[in-house]
């Protein structure tokens, strides 16, 4: 067998992305996730490469990035970062990579407080990086806010995130659970776990992201049902809380908070599935 590492990637940046690319079939966007490897290898931002370093030799560290990423690792693993509505986190093993998906809960957010003055307070249930508060920090730079996670991975990397976004005078994160702390908030926003246990996932998801994240028992409903019992005492009068939902939970998982009294809406993510209860007490 030739030993892959030895197999020249191109000549020069424009021809190894490809090359890389090529590799990349099992990804959703092969050609981003090379130009994104080798803007991290080259320490420039992709536009910057693209516009100006296209013709410079393959740094080196991009083969080796090339290999990881053969092994499914994530991108934002790799690189060590992810944009997420107007922020940029640091992200790494042992918390989820944010998705484009939960910016829905940040759009129903800012829908529900068009108009009207803003949240003073944000609760992250499960806040993982910290992208759903910091997202909503600084969409609303009043604001202060508490996340919440289990996770001491998690707390880690969402402290860290804290500092480097300025945002240490206004955000807080603690370790805690479903049950919040002192509440009651204007916004509590939420991604918990809601993936079945024996769902069928991508290989970069099941072996690279952090179980206890992901999977909430046989329905992928087991946190919704804890969540559902202990929300409504932290949600203030004319406050909203924003819980992202897998495609197929809107009426599984309203079923559940509508049963305790609240009143719920489902929004929509951009792909026109199902992807947030917007809850009101
Ligand atoms: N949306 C994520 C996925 O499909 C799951 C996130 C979660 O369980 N909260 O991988």
């Amino acid at each position: 067998m030739p030993d892959r590492r030895a197999a020249p990637l191109g000549e020069d940046v424009r021809a190894a992305i490809g090359a890389a690319a090529a590799r990349f079939g099992f990804s959703a966007t092969p050609r981003l996730d090379a130009e994104l490897l080798m803007a991290h290898a080259l320490g420039i931002s992709r536009e910057a490469m693209i516009l100006t370093r296209l013709g410079d030799p393959v740094p080196d560290g991009f083969a080796a990035l090339v290999l990881r990423r053969e092994a499914h690792e994530p991108i934002a693993y790799l690189t060590g970062n992810r944009a997420f509505w107007t922020i940029e986190l640091t992200v790494g093993p042992g918390v989820l990579v944010p998705r484009a998906d939960s910016e829905t809960l940040i759009e129903a957010a800012v829908a529900h407080f068009a108009g009207r003055a803003g949240p003073a307070s944000v609760l992250d249930l499960g806040t993982g990086s910290g992208a759903l508060l910091l997202a909503a920090l600084a969409e609303w730079p009043e604001a202060r806010g508490i996340g919440l996670d289990a996770s001491e991975a998690a707390i880690a990397v969402a402290r860290d995130n804290v500092r480097r976004l300025g945002m240490a005078d206004r955000a807080r994160i603690e370790t805690g659970g479903w049950d919040g702390m002192d509440g009651p908030h204007d916004l509590i926003l939420c991604n918990p776990p809601y993936i079945a246990t024996d769902a069928v996932l991508p290989l970069e998801v099941r072996v690279h992201e952090p179980a206890t994240a992901l999977f909430a028992g046989d329905d992928g409903l087991d946190d919704y049902r804890r969540i559902a019992q202990v929300l409504r005492p932290q949600i203030a009068p004319a406050a909203v809380a924003c819980i992202e939902i897998g495609s197929d939970q809107g009426d599984s998982a309203s079923a559940l908070f509508r049963a305790q009294g609240m009143s719920v809406e489902v929004r929509q993510d951009l792909g026109g599935r199902d992807r947030c209860l917007v809850v009101t007490p």
